[in-house]
C-alpha cells in the first residue's frame, strides 16, 4: 500500500476547484487552495477557514499563487500573461505574492505553488536575468515565512526547469509535478521527465490530457478525466512511490461551470487512484 492522501484543489472564493461541501463529501482528507481574492485575506478569513479544515480533519497542503489579468486561453495568451515573465505586471505580481504568502501562514501553509511562467530560452538574456532575480526575492520571502515555492511543471522542459532552479539557487525551491502540462503544451514524456526531477518533487496534480492534432507548443492539447488520457497513471503513480514521494496526490479537474461533471469524474479519479495505491506492496 502507497499510504499518501488524496486531495483536490478548492477555494475560500474564488469559484475555482470543487466547493468545500464537495471535499467533504469525497471524504478527503487533503486540499490545495487557489488563491482567495484580497479583501478576503485577512486574519479572520484564516481563522474561519481553519475551523471549517479542523472540524474536517483536512489539511491544506499548498496555496497556489493566480493573478488578475492571467489567461490560459491559448498557449500564446498563456506566455503571454501567466506569471512572472510578463515584465509589465511582474513587480506589482511579486507584491501581491509575497501578501498571498503572509495569507497562507495565518493558514500554517509552508508551500507555495506557481505557474512563474514561460521562462525565457536564452539564459544570456536580461529578461531571464530579471525573472531569476524576481523569483529569487520570493523565495527569499517565503522563507522569512518558513515557506517553500513549489514551481508548477510544463511551461517548458524539465530540463530548462532544473537548470532556471539551479540559477535562481535557493534551498527552498521545488517542484510541484503535472503530468498533464507537459501533454497539454507538449514538452516531454511526463514519467521520464518525472524520474528525471523526482527527488525535488514536494507537490503533485492528478490531471490528464490528449496532445494536440495540431501543432506542438503551439496548440494546445485537451485536458480530460484522470485515467483516461495519455498519463499512464498506474506508471505515474509507481513512478512516485519509486522516486521517494510521501505527499498529497492532489487532483485537479477544472470544470466548475459544470460542478456535477465536476464532481462524478473526481470521484471516479478517487478510485481509481485508492485502487492503484492499494496495489503498491511495498
Ligand atoms: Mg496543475
Amino acid at each position: 500500500m502507497y499510504d499518501v492522501p488524496i486531495g483536490v484543489f478548492t477555494s475560500i472564493d474564488a469559484g475555482l476547484g470543487v466547493n468545500f461541501e464537495v471535499v467533504c463529501e469525497l471524504g478527503l482528507k487533503s486540499i490545495q487552495l487557489h488563491t482567495p481574492q484580497r479583501e478576503t485575506r485577512t486574519s479572520e478569513s484564516a481563522s474561519s477557514f481553519l475551523y471549517k479544515l479542523c472540524e474536517h480533519n483536512i489539511r491544506i497542503t499548498a496555496v497556489f499563487l493566480g493573478f488578475e489579468g492571467e489567461s490560459y486561453e491559448t498557449i500564446e495568451i498563456t506566455s503571454q500573461t501567466v506569471g512572472f515573465v510578463p515584465s509589465k505586471t511582474r513587480a506589482a505580481r511579486l507584491v501581491e505574492a509575497f501578501e498571498i504568502s503572509d495569507f497562507a501562514r495565518l493558514l500554517g501553509v509552508t508551500y507555495i505553488g506557481s505557474h512563474v511562467g514561460f521562462i525565457p530560452h536564452d539564459r544570456r538574456s536580461n529578461e531571464y536575468a530579471e525573472v531569476v532575480e524576481s523569483i529569487r526575492s520570493l523565495c527569499k520571502y517565503l522563507r522569512k515565512n518558513s515557506q517553500s515555492l513549489t514551481m508548477e511543471t510544463g511551461q517548458e522542459s524539465v530540463q530548462s526547469l532544473l537548470t532556471f532552479m539551479d540559477d535562481v539557487a535557493c534551498d527552498n525551491i521545488f517542484i510541484n509535478f503535472d503530468p498533464a502540462n507537459l501533454i497539454l503544451y507538449g514538452v516531454g514524456d511526463p514519467i521520464e521527465a518525472l524520474k528525471l526531477v523526482g527527488k525535488r518533487v514536494r507537490g503533485v496534480h492528478c490531471k490528464d490530457a490528449i496532445s494536440t492534432t495540431g501543432i506542438a507548443g503551439v496548440d494546445w492539447g485537451r485536458e480530460v478525466p484522470f485515467g483516461s488520457g495519455e498519463v499512464d497513471a498506474v506508471k505515474f503513480i509507481n513512478t512516485l512511490r519509486e522516486v521517494g514521494y510521501h505527499g498529497a496526490l492532489t487532483i485537479e479537474r477544472e470544470i466548475p461551470e459544470q460542478p456535477e461533471r465536476q464532481k462524478e469524474e473526481i470521484g471516479s479519479a478517487v478510485k481509481l487512484i485508492n485502487s492503484i495505491k492499494s496495489k503498491i506492496m511495498y
